[in-house]
């Protein structure tokens, strides 16, 4: 069986960084790209905010770049996606979707998160043409426009209130009559004039001409249906940490985001690191993501270094 230094599953910001410095500093990396090679990025255009391109970068451009980076030094980039992991000792052993079975003397984790989408045939068809599942990277795109955000989450919360310095108006969604939001993140959208919550609502159908959103057909819970008008519509509604597979060996947070030690990327397994958005319910960002994967390979270079 194949005996891997250091094994990578995840093709995201932090799976190839991780790759770049791991194989730069001299350790065999093998990177499986897993179910979205790319990463939730690839989901977006262009990218604006990612430092270094002041024109901004399309994501993927910007993802077969980092890939590129991690071949040049050596790393292999594979396609495939862990199925099973048993860590219950080193060298772990991985299992591929292809029945490819891996010995890893160090494991990162960087199989990210997914966000959670409503399901409706016509959000997935305005996907990226005014549907996003991310305010902080698409927002900008709605400076003085009219945008809705679903979920009554702190993400939701956040995100509203964040899209409310942008846009001229934001409509909140929210499924019942209360948030699920701290009383904090609550009051900071009590706060803000150009948010209207629009309480005990779900969206039936994302309103589009063709080319972009332009509203959204609503259920209210008393039986009336009703549209509004919007130019984007953001879903807020949480996101599915893809870590299920390394539980319970590696423990996980009540919402299923793997934990790691202080500021490192270490797991409850040593010789096992995380890195990105499996491990972050918080930032969610390609430049943090990227940086938790330079954290993970310095962290595997210090791993080996004490266990030759
Ligand atoms: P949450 O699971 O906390 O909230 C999801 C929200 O979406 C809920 O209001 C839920 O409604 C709603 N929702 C879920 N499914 C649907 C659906 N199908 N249709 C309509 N609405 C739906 O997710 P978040 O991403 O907001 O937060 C995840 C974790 O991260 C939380 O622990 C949160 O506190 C934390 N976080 C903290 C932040 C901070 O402290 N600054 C910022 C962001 C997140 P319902 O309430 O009815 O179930």
């Amino acid at each position: 069986m194949e005996n891997i230094k250091c094994l990578v599953l995840g093709a995201g910001p932090a799976g190839y960084t991780t790759a770049i410095y791991a194989s730069r500093a001299g350790i065999p990396t093998v990177l499986y790209e897993g179910m979205e090679p790319g990463g939730q990025l690839t989901t977006t255009t262009i990218v604006e905010n990612y430092p270094g391109f002041s024109g901004g970068v399309d994501a993927n451009t910007l993802m077969a770049e980092m890939k590129a980076q991690a071949q040049r030094f050596g790393a292999q980039v594979r396609r495939g996606s862990a199925v099973k992991a048993n860590l219950s000792r080193r060298p772990f052993h991985i299992t591929i979707d292809d029945g490819t079975e891996l010995l890893a003397e160090t494991l990162v984790i960087a199989t990210g998160a997914t966000a959670k989408y409503l399901g409706l045939p016509s959000e997935t068809q305005y996907r990226g043409m005014g549907v996003s599942a991310c305010a902080t990277c698409d927002g900008f795109f709605y400076r003085k426009k009219v945008v809705a955000v679903v979920g009554g989450g702190d993400t939701a919360c956040e995100e509203a209130v964040y899209l409310a310095g942008l846009a001229r108006k934001v409509y909140m969604i929210v499924r019942r009559d209360v948030f699920r939001a701290s009383k904090a993140m609550q009051e900071k959208v009590f706060a803000t004039e150009n948010i209207e919550i629009l309480w005990n609502c779900n969206t039936q159908e994302v309103l589009g001409d063709g080319s972009g959103v332009t509203g959204a057909r609503l259920l209210r819970k008393d039986g009336t249906v009703f549209d509004i008008e919007v130019d984007g519509f953001f879903l807020a509604i949480g996101h599915h940490p893809n870590a299920e597979i390394f539980a319970p060996a590696v423990a996980l947070d009540e919402n299923g985001y793997i934990l790691t030690e202080g500021k490192s990327s270490r797991t409850s397994v040593p010789g096992v690191f995380a890195a990105g958005d499996v491990q972050d319910p918080s930032y969610r960002q390609a430049v943090t993501a990227a940086a938790s994967g330079c954290k993970a390979a310095i962290d595997v270079r210090d791993f080996l270094l004490e266990n030759k």
